[in-house]
């Protein structure tokens, strides 16, 4: 892409209410921007890492076996009335009527029609087990939405559910989707803890949660510094008040705190901030027994499904990667996020010979599949390299006054170097960088 024709409206400021990291750099970088209160337009570089980040999530699905779907975003309330589960949502369901005064929902979450969608078409135990699952746009009117990507009213997630014929293969599935989502976020780049957590309004029994580890987390965490045991507080602490007190304590004023219980290693444990980015359930037969699911086992005995189910929330992470990797200039993308790996920017468009190879560099890396963008835009270069530094490219290659003595500049966001590569060179070394 070049800079002189993408659409990536930067600002210097961000809105007030804007105070997580992500949340700002976000705005600020022209990754997104407010429609409403908890809604956001994706502009082309938010668009672009999410779905990298999609992409990433699918790929180790379906090579899991899980398969992919699509349902309606609205489905009809008495859905909802058949599970009983229209009250326990609350408010947070967004209730519309059409036309005819018929009722509907946004979908908060698809339990109820994933179990419709199969329901009389898998009978057997021979077609089980089943795992589907959809990306797609959730809606939770959520009676605080804040801090940008992290907590929206509408958002993308990745909701998977299992049909099984007994709960061991229920519970084998489970692991599975554990072991599954671990290879999704360590792809992500992201420092992250999988935690015994509570099941809420979902239901069910067996649990667990995936933390990215952040200051700015909303969640409070007890974990095991030694084994890799942790627990969302809310499984740990008994009383209400304790546990909404823990959770409005910053980690800072955590880390003196001592905790009485302790690991079952014999190890202290200590607490932790994090952001939930998956949430994995067992849920038995609930959804399948209340709504009438069934198949024939082996003796011909209608049972209802054993179910599980698998959440991730995409557009969250996008918010979750920026807290886990940025400094006071903005974001710092990896090769697997970053809405372009190499920057090339051309310091002065007037200069023939900087313009000239900054466009044959941009050919050749396009060529090799590298995801880059050209810099070719008129402003000065301080205000360049500023947007370099917001945005986040992992590599800028810096074409200057240097080019006169054939030699460019390579830019790493991460360690804020820059190294010097002869001109002759720069194709070769950037591909070496960025294996
Ligand atoms: P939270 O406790 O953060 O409100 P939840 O437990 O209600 O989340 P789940 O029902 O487990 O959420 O949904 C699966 C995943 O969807 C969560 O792990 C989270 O990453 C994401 N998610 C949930 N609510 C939101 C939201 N309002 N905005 C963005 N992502 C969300
Ligand atoms: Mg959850």
């Amino acid at each position: 892409m070049r800079r002189s024709r993408a659409f990536i409206p930067t600002t210097k400021e961000a809105p007030s209410d804007a105070t997580l990291p992500s949340h700002k750099f976000l705005l600020r970088g022209g990754f997104i921007n407010q429609q409403g209160a908890g809604l956001y337009n994706f502009m082309p570089l938010g668009k672009i890492v999410l779905e990298k980040i999609r992409a990433i999530v699918k790929e180790e699905l379906d090579s899991a076996g899980c398969l992919e779907v699509q349902l309606s975003f609205v489905t009809p309330i008495g859905l909802w009335e058949r599970s009983g589960r229209c009250e326990a949502m609350g408010k947070e369901m967004l209730r519309i009527k059409d036309r005819h005064e018929n009722e509907f929902v946004l979908s908060p979450t698809n339990e109820e029609a994933m179990v419709e969608l199969v329901k009389n078409r898998v009978t057997s135990y021979k077609d089980l087990p089943l795992n589907l699952y959809q990306i797609n746009t959730k809606f939770r009117d959520e009676a605080r939405p804040r801090y940008g990507l992290m907590r929206g009213r509408e958002f993308l997630m990745k909701d998977g559910y299992s049909f099984h014929s007994c709960q061991e293969d229920m519970v084998r599935e489970f692991h599975l989707m554990e072991e599954t989502y671990k290879k999704i976020f360590t792809r992500l780049g992201l420092d992250f803890r999988v935690v015994e957590a509570d099941s809420g309004a979902i239901g069910g029994t067996g649990s667990k949660e995936f933390h990215v580890l952040a200051n700015s987390g909303e969640d409070t965490l007890v974990v095991c510094e030694t084994c890799d045991y942790g627990a969302n507080i809310e499984t740990i602490f008994e009383s209400e008040e304790e546990i909404d007190a823990l959770k409005a304590t910053s980690y800072e004023e955590l880390l003196e705190s001592k905790i009485s219980k302790k690991c079952e290693c014999g190890a202290e444990l200590h607490f932790r901030k994090g952001i939930e980015v998956g949430h994995i359930f067992q849920l038995g037969t609930k959804y399948s027994s209340a709504l009438e699911a069934h198949f024939n086992d082996e003796n011909g005995r209608a049972k209802p499904f054993e179910m599980a189910t698998f959440g991730i929330g995409v557009s969250r992470l996008v918010a979750a990667i920026i807290e886990q990797n940025h400094d006071e200039e903005g974001c710092i993308w990896t090769k697997a996020t970053a809405p372009y790996v190499v920057n090339i920017m051309i310091s002065n468009i007037k200069d023939v010979n900087q313009v000239n190879l900054g466009e044959e560099l941009y050919e050749k890396l396009k060529a090799s599949n590298v995801e880059v963008m050209l810099d070719d835009s008129k402003e000065r270069f301080g205000f360049k390299m500023k947007d370099a530094e917001l945005i986040g490219f992992p590599y800028t290659i810096i074409i200057g006054k240097e080019l006169e003595n054939g030699l460019v500049q390579v830019y790493d966001r991460k360690t804020r170097e820059n190294i010097s590569v002869g001109a002759d060179t720069i194709y070769s070394k950037i591909m070496e960088l960025i294996q």
